[in-house]
């Protein structure tokens, strides 16, 4: 059963902070309440996106349809042998809980991708990552309501076509699948991704020699505390950008032009670090109004009260200019914006 809002601020529901609203609103509770939305001859008309917590979207302008905010809930294990499980969580629930929940019963992978905002639905649509771990290294098949068939699917982790930051839902198909659950498989006998030197790092100042799953998770979690602003008190998406994908030959000019420049193989092409490019731009702690570049962090853009969608977009733009301007490499938004 479902029950329709008018007119309503989504202020509270992204993480940006930004006044914006939406004509209509419906909150859903399970795949009965999904179907009803998507099949009722009411909204047939009316132009739809469905939200987790709002902590990936930059809205620059109200929603002139109808915002469809995800709260289907429920973790159910499926299956277990002696080595792993196979867990399926509604993809309302909440991203961190899910995380907490896995490490209270031993079940490894996702300790990594701890305190990442938002919810279990849209963790495969931009395929989630973080220390060296993504979504898609844990993910088994999603189960979703297709727009085009007008059924649920079920999606294998290869159908799902991820890649850095992106996957069908972002892309191929985007706003044609809604994500009812998500199941993932999860080790009983971890191996321990400690690739990344800050997870060290934090190890060895908690006094930890020999980790477990959840000595990874709060290193994490005192990583992430201390440079990433919380948007409860200061509103932000977390990386507004994903980090750009060049030649080997474009990374060695960059080089010639910066020797710091901080890079990493990606295949056979290199991946630059967005925040160090932000950086060098002159861009970290810079703020203008309401908007700024957060100090610790400069691939964070940051609203420092009130400001609006459309003032943290030109601010973007002019970070996108000034990059390219400098190192000719085109900044791509990691976040959402409508
Ligand atoms: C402080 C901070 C740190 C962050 N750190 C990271 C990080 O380390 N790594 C990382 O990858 N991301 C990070 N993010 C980004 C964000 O947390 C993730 O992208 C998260 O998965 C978004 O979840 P959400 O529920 O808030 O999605 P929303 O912002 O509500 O939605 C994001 C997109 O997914 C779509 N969507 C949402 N739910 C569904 C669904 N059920 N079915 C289909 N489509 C859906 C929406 O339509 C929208 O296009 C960070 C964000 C913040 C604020």
């Amino acid at each position: 059963m479902i029950t329709l809002q008018k007119n309503i601020s989504l202020q509270a529901h992204n993480s940006f902070g930004i006044e914006a609203n939406a004509k209509l609103f419906v909150e859903v509770k399970s795949e009965d309440d999904l179907k009803e939305v998507y099949t009722s001859a009411q909204f047939e008309h009316e132009r739809k996106m469905v939200i987790g917590s709002g902590s990936n979207i930059l809205f620059t302008q109200d929603f002139d349809g109808l915002i469809v905010k995800n709260q289907i809930g429920g973790i159910e294990l499926i299956n277990e042998d002696a080595d792993e499980v196979l867990i399926r969580a509604g993809s309302g629930v909440h991203w961190h809980e899910f995380v907490l929940h896995c490490i209270d019963h031993g079940w490894g992978g996702i300790e990594n991708l701890s305190l990442i905002p938002g919810t279990v639905g849209a963790a495969p649509v931009q395929n989630i990552g973080a220390y060296g771990v993504e979504l898609k290294d844990v993910l088994h098949s999603v189960r979703a309501w297709d727009l085009g068939l007008n059924e649920f699917v079920e999606l294998s982790r290869d159908q799902c076509e991820f890649g850095y930051r992106s996957s069908i839902f972002k892309h191929q198909r985007k706003g044609q699948l809604v994500i009812s659950s998500v199941v993932f498989r999860l080790s009983k006998k971890p191996v321990l991704q400690r690739s990344y030197g800050a997870i060290n790092e934090a190890l060895k100042a908690m006094g930890i020699a020999s980790a477990s799953i959840r000595d990874i998770s709060n290193a994490v979690i005192s990583i992430r505390s201390s440079k990433l602003p919380d948007p409860v008190q200061l509103g932000n998406a977390g990386s507004f950008f994903k980090n750009p994908v060049v030649s080997k030959e474009r990374m060695e000019a960059i080089c010639s032009l910066d020797a710091h420049l901080v890079s990493f193989p990606f295949g056979e092409a290199f991946k630059l670090s967005a925040g160090w490019l932000i950086e060098a731009a002159g861009w970290k702690g810079h703020r203008e109004g309401n908007v700024g570049c957060y100090e610790k962090q400069s691939l964070v853009l940051v609203n420092f009260g009130r400001a609006t969608g459309k003032e943290i977009l030109a601010f973007s733009h002019n970070i996108q200019a000034s990059v390219w301007e400098k190192y000719g490499v085109e900044l791509e938004p990691e976040v959402n914006l409508l």
